[in-house]
């Protein structure tokens, strides 16, 4: 039985696919194949361009556990099942009076793999989706189911909310909303010189603001996102003529519920590596970036995003206690990309760049343990869940450092 992630660059073959309908048959599901001592592994969308999901054991998808449970606008929270689609969130939580306080460029995500990776937007004040979780039930290698929050069990959440599966599997998440808001969105093109001279501005002043360089013109493709009251935005311009690759990203000005707003839709198949460096450093990494790239890979024509993201208290987020300015960069999977994303990454690495979990990147356990102050508490929970390592597959066992 054949498995494949959404770029297509990650295929597997699982012995069983499982879409349990309930928690007590993932439960048996999993005590039954960790007893047989086969792995488990677990699947949201397989939107990581990393192996995280890809087994030869039981490969368990949530497609079965998706809804949302409770919500409730007085306490600003929602409790989901885990498989939920990001997508499928938003008319629910809009009839409850609420909104996710952010979200990243698509909404294709399930709600488990995208805070088990630590996926974010953009925004100076916010943080990533995991920062958003405020509770989560996990069902461990010994069939338990853990009901972990931050005030009973500040370890363990701190280390649950971004677990790329390898503590157990995540069947419930509560996530601390807003009240359900309108966004205004206004895209434009200007110099990439430009943007730069006034992107501190921008960032300060935007709730979330972010650009794509694009190579090929050498310009920056902004996009600004505000909250308004109103349905009304102002009137709407047809935007200048564009390239091609510039009309994916500008279009014109409009107005709608947040979760409308936030994603776009991507269909051309990629392959991206996404560094978070430390908010300071955003913009002279940005700078070696774009020079690499037209000094050293001119044909890779693929724009390079910029965004920002709020620290927060995730052993494993990418933004540990560091306000972040994430960069990445893209190729067509089609198309070379290894000797570019290998220049890149060193580039990052030496801005203490830390790598999104879901993208590419070469480091090793040696390299995250340098990045990560809790890395070594981080091993120690999940030994303690999963001594046998029923939740690990290779790839895992290479970056945990356990081969
Ligand atoms: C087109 C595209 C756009 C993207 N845009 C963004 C973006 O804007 N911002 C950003 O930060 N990232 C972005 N990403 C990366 C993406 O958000 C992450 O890779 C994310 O993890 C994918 O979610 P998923 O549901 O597909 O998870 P998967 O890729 O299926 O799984 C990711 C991890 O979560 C684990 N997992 C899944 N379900 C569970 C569960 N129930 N319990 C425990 N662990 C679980 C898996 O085992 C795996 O380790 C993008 C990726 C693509 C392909």
């Amino acid at each position: 039985m054949e498995w494949q992630n959404w770029a297509g660059n990650v295929t597997a073959t699982p012995q069983q696919i499982a879409h349990p309908g309930n928690e007590a048959e993932l439960a048996g599901l999993i005590q039954k194949t960790a007893y047989a001592g086969r792995p488990v592994r677990v699947v949201g969308s397989g939107h990581s361009f990393q192996p995280l999901c890809a087994t030869d054991g039981l490969l368990l998808s949530l497609d079965g556990l998706q809804g949302v449970i409770a919500a409730d606008s007085s306490t600003g929270r929602a409790t989901v099942w885990a498989g939920t689609k990001l997508h499928a969130l938003g008319e629910p939580l809009r009839a409850a009076g609420l909104a996710l306080e952010n979200m990243g460029d698509i909404d294709r995500q399930s709600v488990a793999g995208a805070t088990a990776t630590g996926t974010h937007g953009t925004g100076p004040t916010l943080g990533n989706l995991s920062s958003q979780v405020v509770g989560l039930r996990l069902v461990t290698a010994a069939g338990q189911t853990l009901d972990i929050n931050g005030t009973d069990q500040p370890a363990l959440f701190s280390a649950a909310q971004v677990s790329l599966g390898s503590l157990g599997v995540i069947t419930q998440a509560t996530l601390r909303c807003l009240p359900v808001y309108r966004l205004h969105e206004r895209t434009w093109a200007e110099p990439f010189a430009d943007c730069m001279a006034r992107l501190d501005e921008r960032i300060a002043a935007t709730r979330h603001f972010e650009f794509f360089w694009v190579p090929r013109e050498d310009v920056a493709a902004c996009k600004a996102l505000q909250p308004v009251e109103s349905e009304s935005g102002q009137a709407s311009e047809n935007p200048p003529a564009l390239s091609e690759r510039l009309r994916r990203y500008i279009g014109p000005e409009r107005v709608d519920w947040s979760y409308r707003i936030f994603p776009s839709e991507r269909n051309n198949r990629f392959v991206e590596m996404e560094f978070a460096v430390p908010a300071a450093d955003g913009p002279a990494c940005m700078h070696e970036i774009r020079a690499l790239m037209q000094e050293h890979h001119p044909a890779v024509q693929w724009p390079v995003e910029y965004r920002t993201l709020a620290a927060d208290d995730s052993w494993l987020s990418p933004a540990y206690r560091r306000h972040s300015v994430t960069i990445s960069v893209h190729q067509a999977v089609d198309l070379p990309y290894a000797d570019f994303f290998a220049d890149a990454e060193t580039i990052f690495h030496r801005y203490r760049g830390r790598p999104h979990w879901g993208k590419l990147h070469s480091h090793t356990a040696a390299d995250f343990a340098a990045l990560y102050p809790r890395w070594d508490d981080f091993q120690a929970v999940r030994q303690e869940l999963d001594p046998k390592g029923r939740f690990l597959n290779d790839y895992l066992r290479r970056v945990f450092g356990l081969i």
